[in-house]
Parts: structure tokens; C-alpha cells; sequence
């Protein structure tokens, strides 16, 4: 009897660059042979092009997953251009079945993805979508009252004591073969994701190896040592104190359920581990928090959470020449507060910044020099390796004062007492920053001035 062969099926990878634990492509395997497809969007409306060091870790990241995907025998095609229209053509083209892919959750890329689904099902094919990328649906989460969490403990509490289902397995090798012709792609260097200056990325390439079997070794390293005080360490620069898989993270390398699992049978065969298991959780639970707030507040990246902000009279570099060259100089990690320098210098030559001094660095900006968040956002979306889009804007509104679960405005972090503090024997000032600059400001008069500006910020609300 003449069986006609399975019918093919699409896998549209985005942000989930990896084989295992990865619900779209395990159900896409489940139904056919299956092609992948990445397709580089930086078009279509209000979807935000990727920073610099972003597109190096996307070029490197995609290079490993065609390896990864090649030993299961699932070509990957690459395009560039508006999505929804190019993944529709190519189901069209290559006779597809149906499309698979894991959901995002920014408002321009739903709005892609809606517009793809229609016109599949338009054209009588079957448009998939799947939860692979946060621990929790931001619509399954909610408060009492039916919205969305605005407070991050509450939202923990919330998503712990829901289920977050175990980690899928990684895929075996696909049985059966593409019968059609694999339609023909872009090369990955006609993507143009590397900068034409590669001596920037030099710093990046030394720091990182981006694909899904490093970013599982590293996670294996973090699972090894996390006893040994996670808790304590994590706010120090100085040591090797965080798992460092934030880039992994978000470009999908590793799932986070995958994550959270790992840490979950950690706790329960070692106690010694918990702490430290149920301390990193917490911090992956940030990640969805600041992804959940976006779902429900979708203005994050553009407004101030709090609306009183706006009447701030932060400076913008691009109409003040005194704040234009405190940004520089921030930016250049010459504002002589030694821990923000070695932070800035971090960020330049690895793509990335400890957390801790993430904060101190922002800090420095929005509150002691007044500067606009968005002035220091846009500065981070272009240099960090694991620019997100939520995280980024979250936290900076966070630090700003700005955000919905923000910290206080008063707590203005002092850098030279953070300095104390976090790197004790200033050994990570010494690799980053080893020369003192002359201090942008002085830390006690800006501190008073941030203040007052706060102050004179409720008089012009109360005014209004
Ligand atoms: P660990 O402490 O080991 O935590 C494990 C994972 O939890 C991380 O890999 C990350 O995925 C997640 N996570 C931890 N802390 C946070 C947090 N505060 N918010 C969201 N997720 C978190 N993180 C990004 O991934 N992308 C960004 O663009 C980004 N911009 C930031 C901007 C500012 C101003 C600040 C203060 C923080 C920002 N963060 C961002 C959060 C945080 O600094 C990084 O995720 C963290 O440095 C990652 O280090 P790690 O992987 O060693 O984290």
C-alpha cells in the first residue's frame, strides 16, 4: 500500500534557542518531520531592534543550535523581514502542516504572532502556540481582584504554591526525513549580527560561549557549588557568586522549568543546598514577575509606572551639555565612584554587569545626576548580552522609583559604602577600575538635591 509520508511541520524558534525542554518543538516532532525556521524581525511595527551585544550573543547562539539541531537531523532555515508574512509564505511554500511556536509576550510581538496565526488558519493551516518561556502564564497569575500583580512577594507566593510543570526531555533524533526540498535560507553572516568593530567583541567572545550545552554545564557548575553559600554571595561582585546564566536565560538556552526543576531535586537530596536553591528560584521568579508586569502594563518600557513621575524634571543628555557629559562619562565608567566605574568598564568589555552593581550604577544616574531612566535603559539594551526588554525596563524603573514595586525614592545607594560593603578587598574595583577618576559629584550635596527634586515633584503633582 502507497502511505503518503507525514506532514511537514514548521518549528519557529524566537527566544527559546534550544532542543530540550522545549514544548513547541517536542510537539512539532510529535506530528511530522520536522524544519525550523529562525526569522530575524527587527521591522515590523514597535518591535525594538536588538542592542549590539545582543546581536553578537544571537549570531553565536544560532550558530549552536543549528549544530544542536543538525544531530537530530531538523535543518534550520534563516530569514529576515517582517515575520508574520515570511513564516506564513513558507508554510505556504513548503506544503507545511502546521506552524509550532513557543509564546511571547510583548504587545508588538502578540500582535505578530496574531497576525501570523490568522493568516495560517487563513490559508487552512494549523498555527500552535505553547507556554515554553516563563514558569507561569501572566493571565494565570492573579490577584484577588482579577488583575495582574503589581507587588513582586505576593507574586512569588502566588507562583511557588501554583504547579510549574517538570522540564520536557530532549528530543531524539527525528525518525523520519523532510521528503519535500528545504527551501533555500539566508547565511547566517547575511543576518549581519556581528558589529563591523570586532575588537569590542573580543572582551565578549573571551567571557562567553553562547548555546544550550554551555549554559547546561554552567548550570551543572552552579548546582555543584551552590552550597557553599549562594545566599551569602550573591550580592558580591567579587566572588563568582551568581549562576552568570542571565544571557542563557534569555535567549532560551536553558528553559527556566528546566531550572527550577534542577534546583527543586537539589534541595531534596542535599539540605545543605536549600537555601541557596530556594534563594536562586526567587530570583528566577523575578525574571517572571518583570515579564508578568509587562503582560498587564504593557506601557513599562515607554511611561512611568507611576504616573506622579512624570511631573519629575529629570535631565536628558540631549538638552542639558552638562548632563550629556555626565553621561558619557558614566557610560564610559569615568565617574570616579570607583564600584559604578569597574560596573560600567564590566558591562563594555564582558556584555555584562553584577546585579549589585547594576543597581549602584543605575542609581548613580537616575537619582545623583537626575538623569531620565530611559537615558541609562537604552544604554544597558545596547551593551548587555542578556538585554530583555522587561527585565531591563522593570528594573530600571525599579531603581528610578519610577516602577510599580519600586524601591523607595529616598534609598539612594552610596557607592563608596556599596564599595565597602560588596567588594570588601576591592578586588573587583582592581580588575575593572584599577585607575581613580575625579568624582563626577558630590555624593552627600546630589543626594539632598535628588530629594529635593522628589519634593519638588509632589509640589508640582499636588499643584497639577
Ligand atoms: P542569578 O542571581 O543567579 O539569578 C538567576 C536568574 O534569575 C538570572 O539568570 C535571571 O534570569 C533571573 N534574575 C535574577 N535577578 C533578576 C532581576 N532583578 N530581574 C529579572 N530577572 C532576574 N536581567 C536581564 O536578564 N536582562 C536585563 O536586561 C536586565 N537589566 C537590568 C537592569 C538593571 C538596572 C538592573 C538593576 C537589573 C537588570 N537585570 C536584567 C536583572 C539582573 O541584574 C540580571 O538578571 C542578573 O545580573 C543576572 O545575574 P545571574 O544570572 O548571575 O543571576
Amino acid at each position: 500500500m502507497n502511505q503518503s509520508p507525514p506532514p511537514l511541520q514548521l518549528m519557529w524558534y524566537r527566544d527559546d534557542l534550544r532542543t530540550a525542554d522545549n514544548p513547541a518543538l517536542s510537539s512539532a516532532l510529535s506530528a511530522g518531520p520536522v524544519l525550523a525556521v529562525f526569522i530575524l524581525d527587527q521591522q515590523s511595527p514597535g518591535i525594538r531592534p536588538l542592542g549590539g551585544a545582543a546581536k553578537w550573543w544571537l549570531h553565536h547562539g544560532l550558530k549552536s543550535l543549528r549544530t544542536s539541531l543538525e544531530e537530530l537531523g531538523i535543518p534550520l532555515v534563516l530569514r529576515q523581514g517582517p515575520a508574520d508574512s515570511i513564516i506564513t509564505d513558507l508554510a505556504g511554500q513548503t506544503n507545511a502542516q502546521a506552524v509550532h511556536w513557543n509564546r511571547r509576550y510583548g504587545q508588538p510581538e502578540r500582535a505578530v504572532d496574531t497576525q501570523a496565526k490568522t493568516a495560517l488558519r487563513g490559508l487552512g493551516l494549523e498555527a500552535h502556540s505553547y507556554p515554553g518561556t516563563l514558569l507561569h502564564e501572566p493571565w494565570e497569575l492573579l490577584t484577588k481582584n482579577g488583575t495582574g500583580y503589581k507587588v513582586f512577594t505576593p507574586f512569588y507566593n502566588a507562583l511557588r504554591d501554583g504547579s510549574i510543570r517538570p522540564p520536557l526531555p530532549a528530543p531524539l533524533a527525528q525518525e523520519l526525513s523532510i521528503s519535500s526540498a528545504i527551501p533555500s535560507g539566508l547565511e547566517l553572516e547575511d543576518l549581519e549580527l556581528l558589529p563591523a568593530a570586532a575588537q569590542w567583541t573580543a572582551g565578549l567572545a573571551a567571557q562567553w560561549e553562547p548555546g544550550e550545552a554551555p549554559a547546561r554545564q554552567r548550570l551543572e557548575h552552579v548546582l555543584e557549588s551552590i552550597a557553599e553559600g549562594y545566599p551569602e554571595h550573591h550580592d558580591r561582585p567579587d566572588l563568582d557568586g551568581t549562576s552568570a546564566l542571565s544571557p542563557a536565560v534569555r535567549w532560551g538556552h536553558l528553559g527556566a522549568h528546566e531550572i527550577w526543576d534542577a534546583l527543586g531535586q537539589l534541595a531534596a537530596k542535599n539540605p545543605k543546598a536549600s537555601a541557596g536553591a530556594t534563594a536562586m528560584r526567587r530570583q528566577l521568579a523575578w525574571r517572571d514577575f518583570c515579564w508578568h508586569l509587562y503582560y498587564h502594563q504593557p506601557q513599562l518600557p515607554h511611561r512611568n509606572l507611576r504616573t506622579a513621575f512624570d511631573h519629575f524634571d529629570w535631565v536628558w543628555p540631549e538638552q542639558d551639555p552638562q548632563a550629556a557629559l555626565h553621561v558619557s562619562l558614566w557610560q564610559k565608567g569615568r565617574t570616579g565612584f570607583r564600584l559604578v566605574d569597574a560596573g560600567m568598564q564590566q558591562l563594555w568589555q564582558t556584555g555584562w554587569m553584577h546585579n549589585q552593581v547594576r543597581m549602584v550604577a543605575a542609581s548613580l544616574l537616575v537619582k545623583n545626576l537626575q538623569v531620565h531612566w530611559k537615558v541609562g535603559e537604552r544604554w544597558f539594551w545596547d551593551t548587555l548580552v542578556d538585554a530583555d526588554i522587561a527585565s531591563n525596563t522593570a528594573n530600571w524603573q525599579w531603581v528610578a522609583g519610577s516602577g510599580a514595586d519600586a524601591a523607595p525614592y529616598f534609598r539612594v545607594f552610596n557607592p563608596e559604602l556599596q564599595a565597602k560593603k560588596f567588594d570588601p578587598q576591592g578586588s573587583y574595583v582592581a580588575q575593572f577600575a584599577p585607575l581613580a577618576a575625579v568624582p563626577l559629584v558630590d555624593l552627600k550635596q546630589s543626594r539632598l538635591d535628588a530629594l529635593d527634586a522628589y519634593d519638588q515633584m509632589k509640589l508640582r503633582l499636588g499643584a497639577s
